[in-house]
């Protein structure tokens, strides 16, 4: 379980969040919502470790997270620029992470295998990245980024650059990942019907505020503000 609470963050004189309070639950599957902008890629890398809050807490399971840098906290990312090692195979990319924590041989092993296996790559696990298709490329890193059993998968609209039906067919493949894993996974979107369809809970920002966090029904039955309402009436 993550705590934050009262988190800020400051450019210069810009302020892209204010007071930002959420509990972020065991396992569940979090949307972070809202137009560009808003400051959910902000708030993501700072669950990350790669920004400092300019004010307020994270606590992790009790344990004050606030100050602790990016490498101690290993949370699983797939974002859009944090691309796969084009000079390794899809296996070895896999590894990777193992490989960093020295983690034994036959293990390793074993658990790229059943990585592999689980988004499908099996017959694929010995080619490059670029050998694959952009969907492909995806599961290597949702793959990448699972293998080493992160307390938190990190999304940062990973299939914007997909066409619309590989983006839905991955979108399945996360929520069954999700379900799988049952891994805590936190979500960055700004497209409200892929908010609503793959959470069990949505959190609404805009202009750096936090508006709304509730089950997608909840939302989008009770928005909290005008804001909410109408950003949420734009699904078509
Ligand atoms: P998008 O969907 O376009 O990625 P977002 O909701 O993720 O938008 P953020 O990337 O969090 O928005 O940015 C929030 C605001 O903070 C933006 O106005 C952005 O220009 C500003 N910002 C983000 N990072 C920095 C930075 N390093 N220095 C200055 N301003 C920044």
């Amino acid at each position: 379980e993550i705590k934050a609470s009262g988190i800020g963050k400051s450019f210069g004189s810009f302020q892209a969040l204010k007071d930002v309070a959420i509990d972020i639950g065991r396992g569940e599957f979090l949307t972070l919502l809202g137009p560009s902008g808003s400051g959910k890629t902000t708030f993501l890398m700072i669950l990350a470790g790669f920004e400092k809050p300019t004010t307020g807490r994270l606590v992790s399971d009790g344990v004050d997270i606030t100050n602790q840098p990016a490498e101690k906290r290993a949370a699983g990312m797939v974002f859009q620029g944090y691309a796969l090692f084009p000079h390794m195979t899809v296996r070895q990319n896999v590894a990777f992470p193992l490989k960093v924590r020295k983690c034994p041989a036959e293990e390793m092993k074993r658990r790229v295998d059943e990585m592999i296996d689980r988004v499908g790559l099996t017959a694929h696990a010995h080619k490059h990245p670029a050998q694959l298709s952009g969907g492909q490329q995806q599961r290597v890193a949702l793959a990448r980024a699972l293998v080493f059993e992160p307390g938190v998968l990190l999304l940062d609209e990973p299939f914007s650059a997909l066409d619309k039906s590989l983006r839905t067919q991955m979108q399945d493949e996360m929520k069954r990942l999700h379900k799988e894993t049952g891994t805590t996974f936190v979500f960055v979107t700004h497209d409200q019907s892929e908010a609503l369809a793959l959470s069990s809970r949505v959190a609404i920002f805009n202009h750096g505020e936090l508006l709304q966090v509730g089950a997608p029904q909840e939302v989008y039955d009770r928005p909290a503000n005008r804001f909410v309402a109408e950003f949420l009436g734009e699904i078509n």
